[in-house]
């Protein structure tokens, strides 16, 4: 079977992954981004980005999305569908297998994002889809006018909590600690709403339900008590992991599996790169990951262009 050629192939099409097909794409190389998903990544499961420049009122999740796939497309990067399943060195190219095919490129990129930790509560895997959610975009509206709850005091928990309690009857905020680790502006807003709830000091010892979620169980770390918080929904926002499974033995990963790169985005393997939520930073942001797909491409610009053998579409 003949093996399709691209000069950058790039596995996930979330903002990182995106940017960098924009810019590999618009620098004149056959560029192919390949996601086993929606594109648009965690970006897309968002509701509302109010942070991402250019946007003064906000933009939603997925339409930021759409319009970063279009811009990818309008200079010839093909975003397709595919499920990356091996990654080989083959004389200087990388080879790559999704499920139906093999495509061979000169440089690779991994842009495969990150995912929502699960908690490990007792009776969570159990009602998972069934009431637990790590989704508030994606699931929300199923609990509209009934109790939810939200675990977790970052960033996500608490704006998806605002976000959930523009259709849900009560969010109930269950946090570890005392205080809250989301942004200020995002407390600030889930202290506005009249039906957000705080349980501070706390955590989840069990989910509740038979068939479907009807409550979680609550530990208040200070006092010891247990209590019972009815419920239909329970969302978990307890930080993420990134999606670099199958790339681990590929590249040098730290000890929570995110890929480990220099400044150049370039992993421990020339000529593989590695950006946005799946490498190692601090900086979990749209704008981030947009920042280290443009950083790669550059990158990888040069080298390419320094290479007289490579081949051009
Ligand atoms: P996160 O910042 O890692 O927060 C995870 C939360 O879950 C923390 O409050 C943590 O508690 C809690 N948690 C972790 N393990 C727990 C456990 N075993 N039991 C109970 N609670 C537990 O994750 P995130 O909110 O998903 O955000 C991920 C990254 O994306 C962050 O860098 C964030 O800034 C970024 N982000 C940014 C935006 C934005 O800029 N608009 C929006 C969403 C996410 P502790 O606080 O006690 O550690």
């Amino acid at each position: 079977m003949e093996k399709k050629e691209y000069d950058i192939i790039i596995a996930g099409a979330g903002p990182a992954g995106l940017t960098c097909g924009l810019y590999c794409a618009r620098a004149g190389f056959a560029t192919a981004v390949v996601d086993s998903g929606m594109p648009g990544g965690q970006m897309a499961m968002t509701e509302w980005i109010d942070n991402y420049p250019g946007f003064p009122e906000g933009i939603g999740g997925s339409e930021l999305g759409e319009l970063m796939v279009k811009q990818a497309q309008r200079f010839g990067a093909e975003v397709t569908y595919g499920n990356i399943t091996s990654v080989t060195n083959e004389s200087g190219r990388f080879e790559i297998q999704t499920d139906g095919e093999t495509a061979l490129c000169r440089a690779f990129v991994i842009a495969t994002g990150a995912t929502p930790l699960e908690l490990g509560a007792p009776g969570e895997s159990e009602l998972r889809g069934r009431g637990v959610s790590y989704c508030a975009v994606c699931d929300g509206n199923f609990f509209a006018g009934q109790p939810v709850v939200v675990i977790g005091g970052g960033d996500s928990a608490v704006e998806e909590a605002v976000y959930l309690s523009k259709m849900c009857a009560k969010v109930t905020i269950i946090h570890r600690r005392e205080k809250l680790r989301a942004k200020k502006t995002a407390v600030e807003a889930a202290q506005a709403k009249q039906n957000i709830e705080f349980a501070l000091n706390s955590t989840v010892v069990e989910v509740t339900g038979d068939k479907e979620v009807t409550g979680v169980k609550i530990k208040n770390t200070v006092s010891g008590e247990i209590s019972d918080v009815p419920c239909s929904g329970a969302f978990f926002y307890v930080g993420v992991a990134p999606r670099s499974e199958w790339a681990r033995g590929i590249a040098d990963t730290d000890g929570n599996g995110f890929i480990i790169t220099d400044e150049n985005m370039e992993t421990s393997v020339k000529g593989i790169y590695a950006v946005g939520d799946v490498r190692r930073p601090r900086n979990r942001q749209v704008s981030t990951a947009v920042g280290d797909g443009a950083a790669a491409a550059l990158a990888i610009e040069r080298v390419l262009n320094e290479q007289p053998d490579r081949w051009r579409k």
